[in-house]
């Protein structure tokens, strides 16, 4: 029986390994790669080769960035004063891919999740209740809201209520909203369409 030449092989079988790629789909990814110029494939195993050494979290936020702080902290031409918490980067990029929102965020990495051992040590939480006491100091870019944009199941839900009481505890008066339920009930935001997102930005209630 004919089997690939090994290197081929071992990038096909890797290519398997990722989600949502059959055998069948990674051969023909694997080919795809055989047939791009040499400099493309320099490159592309360059980016590889160095993405876990140059990826960081924002020092801020918990973004993904290459720097101390990533380009959404830094910009200012968004709203400092707006913080959106959400689970995921991926989260994140559905709001970003929308242009709906303006504010800056605050990435969980994860939310409550006992059934799978996660509770609140294992997120961004105390790095945002520190976020905003030291932000307090701040006149001009102070914290006027903070978005709960965690998914709206269980846990999602779960997380949102533990945040909102932790803040209460060292700010009274911080305005807390959550996302409106325009979204799905038990869905991911990952999955959400950006005018569905949009809706439920808009139709935030006060928590
Ligand atoms: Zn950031």
């Amino acid at each position: 029986m004919f089997s690939l030449p090994t290197n081929l092989k071992k990038i096909a079988l890797f290519l398997e390994r990722l989600p949502g790629i059959g055998q069948k789909t990674a051969n023909r990814l694997a080919f795809f790669f055989l047939r791009l110029p040499e400099e493309d494939l320099q490159e592309f195993a360059e980016n590889i080769r160095t993405l876990k050494q140059r990826t960081k979290l924002c020092q801020q936020c918990f973004n993904l960035t290459e720097n101390n702080l990533c380009d959404i902290c830094l910009d200012k031409n968004r709203d400092q004063t707006t913080v959106a918490v959400v689970e995921t980067v991926i989260d994140l990029l559905s709001f970003e891919n929308g242009n709906i929102y303006n504010g800056v965020y605050h990435v969980l990495h994860g939310k409550i999740d006992p059934l799978n051992h996660v509770g609140p040590d294992d997120l961004k939480v105390d790095e945002l209740i520190k976020r905003i006491k030291d932000n307090n100091y701040q006149v001009e870019s102070k914290i006027k809201e903070i978005i709960l944009a965690t998914s709206p199941d269980m846990e999602g839900e779960a997380t949102a209520i533990y945040i909102k009481d932790q803040i209460k505890k060292i700010d009274e008066n911080l305005k807390i909203t959550r996302l409106a339920y325009g979204l799905p009930i038990g869905a991911n935001l990952e999955y959400a369409d950006y005018m569905t997102l949009k809706k439920a930005l808009e139709g935030r209630g006060k928590l």
